[in-house]
């Protein structure tokens, strides 16, 4: 694979901090990072994240586990060179069951996580969300647009510690001079997700391996593009290698309403669920779908795997485990 010519000399091996490594993205990270020979410090406070995820991990010398929370504080002995912020609950289930984690783990921990990297003189990833965009009015979402996002509702503790701790990243970069990058996830999917995390992919194909109904919240006319994990992970690993500091979208294409992909994953699991709608939820947004020409023309980056081919190895992994 052809990178980015980076910041760092590739041959080199190095250290880094990730907040969030037993979480879904964090882990899925720190196994591509160990693949490109360099050395993981998984930083996780268990609050989402699960040991199983990080379990093939046990062995390996160049993997240390802190099991600390990033939001109260962040110590880490010996010499760091990147710091990746993947730490939080991700769900609306999670913002109304620990929405105090989220805003800390947005606002206090991206602090802390910035001013270890001034200590430590490292570089640093923040992995913020499409949610800075809000319900958007306008589709897909460049980076440049600023978006439309309720300050006090019940999403609101996601979307504006993301959006602080965009600001805050900005910050560090502009007055301390912090080599900072900004990855933008919509809705991402695939292996390690958690079971009973609420969100759309889980519950669906949880419900049609079970027999159960999927539940639509509302007309499910909302839409999502939903993207693999690893081409994610790959555009994270390609920003981490490059020298582009603004904010970088990364999702898919493959925009999908919420009953066109109820009924894909009936199809793919081969199951006999009937759908079933349940009242809306509060503050949903209507549409979402990235705009990645930046990926595209600044990291080279494409998907390269299909909603199809994506969701087969998401449902293998869900009957592992339902
Ligand atoms: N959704 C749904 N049924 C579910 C879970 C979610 O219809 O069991 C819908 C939800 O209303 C939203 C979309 O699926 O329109 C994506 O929701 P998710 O919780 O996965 O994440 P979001 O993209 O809203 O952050």
């Amino acid at each position: 694979m052809t990178l980015p010519r980076g910041l760092f000399d590739h041959n080199r091996i190095v250290r880094v901090v990730l907040t969030g490594g037993a979480g879904f993205l964090g882990s899925h990270l720190a196994d591509r990072l160990l693949a490109e020979g360099h050395r993981v410090v998984i930083v996780d406070n268990f609050v989402t994240g699960s040991r199983q995820n990080i379990a093939h991990l046990g062995s390996n010398p160049n993997v240390l586990v802190l099991e600390q929370d990033c939001s109260t504080s962040l110590q880490v002995a010996g010499d760091v060179d990147f710091v990746a912020h993947f730490a939080s609950p991700a769900s609306p289930d999670d913002f109304k069951r620990i929405p105090l984690d989220v805003l800390r783990v947005g606002s206090h921990g991206t602090e802390n996580c910035l001013n270890l990297c001034t200590v430590k003189g490292a570089k640093f990833i923040f992995a913020s969300t499409s949610e800075v965009y809000g319900d958007p009015v306008i589709s897909p979402q460049p980076e440049s647009y600023w978006g439309n996002v309720n300050p006090i509702g019940i999403r609101s503790v996601y979307d504006e510690a993301k959006r602080f701790g965009e600001a805050i990243t900005m910050a560090y970069h502009r007055y301390r001079k912090v080599d900072t990058r900004i990855i933008r996830f919509f809705n991402t999917y695939g292996p390690r997700m958690r079971l009973d995390d609420g969100r759309v992919v889980p519950n669906f194909v949880s419900q049609a391996l079970r027999g159960e109904p999927l539940t639509v919240y509302g007309d499910g006319s909302n839409t999502r593009s939903f993207g693999y994990y690893a081409d994610a992970i790959d555009c994270v690993y390609r920003l981490m290698m490059s020298n582009e500091h603004d904010p970088v979208n990364i999702g898919s294409q493959e925009e999908r309403t919420m009953l066109e992909f109820a009924q894909a994953v009936i199809k793919a699991t081969g199951s006999t669920s009937r759908i079933e709608h349940m009242p809306a939820a509060e503050d949903d947004p209507k549409q979402r779908r990235p705009d990645t020409t930046r990926a595209k023309q600044i990291l080279g980056w494409e998907p390269t795997t299909s909603l199809e081919d994506g969701l087969a190895a998401t449902i293998e992994y869900f009957r592992t485990i339902v």
